[in-house]
């Protein structure tokens, strides 16, 4: 019987997991998401079914699938810098998003001529987020210490004391990443020094200790051969991987205390082949004891049973490649919790001297271009910027000053004003990422005046991300500008500046103002456009399997496909249709001005 495939993508974030099922033309047929419950939550229902159907229609899924939320929450906030999750409650919740697509699916199939059919997963996930866990027993030895925690600033500060600038320097051009509190080996170490468990399994355990990123639990968890493995783009994020030999590099681990005798870790893959497929987990084994499925859903999860798992990238990555910025020379910016900046340097590696990181952008091995059994397609890298404070600035805007009520209030009340009456705001409440690198610094407000109003806040602190941006593009296009190649190839895309798109998606992307503001700050050289498509991380994982799946014979066919099925053009409330790009509205001088600091 003949079937349209679909691919199912799985996107383990930092504040929900959601699960979409998309068509090829990149539209999302279904959709579950579940949002972390945190502490303030306990005992209330938290999730809240998102269920579309790819003609637009909502439906609802079985109340069996609404789950109370445990006792113990799957954010954790233990102390102020601290961020854990509850790694357990991270799977049930991915497999409950995956059950509930499959619930709708079926409903949706009544109704068609040719059914839909899910032929192969792929994955998205928080990067840097580190976890240990026993291979005997497969529980976790202590929460997930997730990206944004500051807990190891202090080892941060000892390490830079410890060693001169240029032992520093060298491990950087091995990892292209700086020492910061950021990436997953600090946080490994801080475990090591401070949970006696993990210490004693690591001195005493003979190798049964193992480390792992969320892409690798999830997938560890989700196939019946327990594959240990990531991708590159969430191992480069490690601090122990060598970019250049795509595999973990001897010096690093030695500097970071790794041996590999006292603890396992997962080899690194592509982004794009068959990792394992798919079974479900035995929650009850890692002590989660209701993973809340109905026998429906529990029977849908059955008849997938063998689904290849064939795609895998780190939440940016991925939505580095579903925003299709796949060609050298473009970039995009997602605006989530915190915003992250990636600019596409194709198959050349440039390490930053300005302040950026250096990461993979994706490597799909296309099957035909195997050589001699081996692959020769080549990993694409990215140069990347993050920050740290973006959205969780307009959270904080909202519960602690009380300004607004909801988010999508934060646009609105800044655009009362047109400027932010000499209100400077730096919101860096966890130290400052790309391209400063100060794990120490901390918020600050400057230039309040009796005539400051909460409006002049709201727009200084929006500011205050948006500059971030623009400090983090400039700081990419000067290395970029640096290398004579590189300069040639993207001109000849771009005409006057290395850089003309910057593509945006990502919760703050949805306010109009807020991305007024950030194009008023780029300038006249940069167009900032909005993707058609709101879920571009799940989107970006979906390619990755797809790709090897065969729903697409190549990245080129994806991108021609969902190009076609996603238009920039949208349709406002009152029928007309608008374009999703933002240009500067800048007087003459004020042109001027932006040219100049190009
Ligand atoms: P993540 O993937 O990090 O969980 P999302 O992409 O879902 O985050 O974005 C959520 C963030 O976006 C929140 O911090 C919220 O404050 C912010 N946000 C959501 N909607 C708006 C809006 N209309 N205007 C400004 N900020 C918004």
């Amino acid at each position: 019987m003949s079937f349209e495939p679909l691919v199912a993508s799985i996107d383990l974030g930092t504040t929900s997991t959601r699960a979409i099922l998309f068509n090829k033309l990149g539209q999302e047929v279904a959709k579950h998401q579940v949002e972390y419950s945190t502490s303030a939550q306990v005992g209330s229902r938290k999730d809240s079914p998102q269920i579309i159907s790819s003609e637009g229609i909502a439906i609802t899924v079985s109340d069996d699938l609404q789950v109370e939320v445990s006792e113990e929450p799957t954010l954790n906030f233990p102390k102020a810098g601290w961020v854990e999750c509850r790694v357990e409650s991270i799977l049930a919740n991915a497999i409950q998003c995956f059950a509930a697509c499959l619930i709708s699916l079926e409903k949706i199939n009544i109704t068609r001529d040719v059914p839909y059919k899910v032929t192969s997963i792929g994955v998205a996930n928080m990067r840097e987020t580190t976890i240990v866990w026993s291979q005997k027993t497969g529980k976790a030895l202590y929460n997930g210490i997730v990206w944004s925690d500051t807990r190891t600033s202090a080892i941060v500060k000892r390490i830079n004391a410890q060693y001169p600038a240029e032992k520093l320097e060298s491990l950087r051009q091995i990892n292209g990443l700086p020492i910061s509190t950021y990436f997953s080996a600090t946080k490994f170490q801080w475990l090591l020094e401070n949970v006696p468990e993990v210490k004693d399994a690591y001195e005493n355990g003979n190798g049964d200790l193992m480390f792992g990123t969320l892409d690798t639990w999830l997938i560890y968890n989700i196939t019946s051969s327990k594959a240990f493995v990531t991708d590159v783009t969430n191992a480069s994020r490690t601090a122990y991987m060598n970019l250049e030999t795509i595999d973990y590099d001897d010096e690093l681990l030695k500097f970071w205390n790794i041996d590999r005798k006292k603890i396992q870790l997962p080899k690194i893959l592509s982004s794009s082949e068959v990792y394992g497929h798919f079974a479900l987990p035995d929650l009850t084994s890692l002590g989660y004891t209701d993973l809340g499925l109905s026998k429906e859903a529990a029977e849908k999860l059955e008849s997938v049973k063998g689904l290849p798992i064939c795609g895998c990238l780190g939440d940016q990555s991925a939505s580095l490649v579903g925003q299709l910025a796949v060609r050298k020379g473009s970039a995009k910016c997602t605006y989530g919790t915190g915003a992250f900046l990636l600019y596409n340097t194709g198959d050349q590696k440039l390490i930053s001297r300005h302040g950026a990181v250096t990461t993979f952008g994706y490597w799909f091995p296309e099957l035909d271009e195997k050589v001699d059994g081996k692959n020769s397609s080549k990993p694409q890298f990215a140069l990347e910027g993050s920050i740290a404070v973006a959205g969780s600035c307009v959270q904080w805007l909202r519960d602690n000053l009380r300004l607004i009520s909801k988010a999508q209030d934060v646009g609105p009340l800044a655009s009362e004003v047109d400027n932010s009456g000499g209100v400077v705001f730096v919101p860096a409440f966890s130290g400052l990422f790309a391209p400063y690198w100060d794990s120490e610094s901390r918020g600050t407000i400057l230039g309040l005046t009796q005539y400051t109003s909460a409006s002049h806040i709201a727009r200084a602190a929006l500011e205050g991300v948006c500059f971030q941006t623009r400090a983090i593009l400039k700081a990419m296009i000067n290395d970029a500008g640096a290398s004579a190649d590189f300069l040639d190839e993207s001109s000849k895309i771009t005409g006057q500046t290395p850089l003309s798109i910057l593509a945006v998606d990502g919760g703050m992307s949805k306010s109009d103002e807020v991305m007024q503001i950030q194009s008023d700050i780029l300038g006249p050289c940069v167009t900032v456009r909005r993707s058609p498509n709101a879920e571009c991380t799940a989107l970006g994982a979906a390619i990755a399997a797809g790709i090897c799946s065969g729903l697409w014979t190549s990245l080129d066919d994806a991108v021609t496909q969902i190009s076609k099925g996603n238009k920039l053009l949208v349709t406002k409330k009152d029928g007309s249709q608008v374009d999703n790009d933002f240009h500067a509205t800048l007087s003459d001088d004020q042109r001027r001005v932006a040219w100049v600091l190009w």
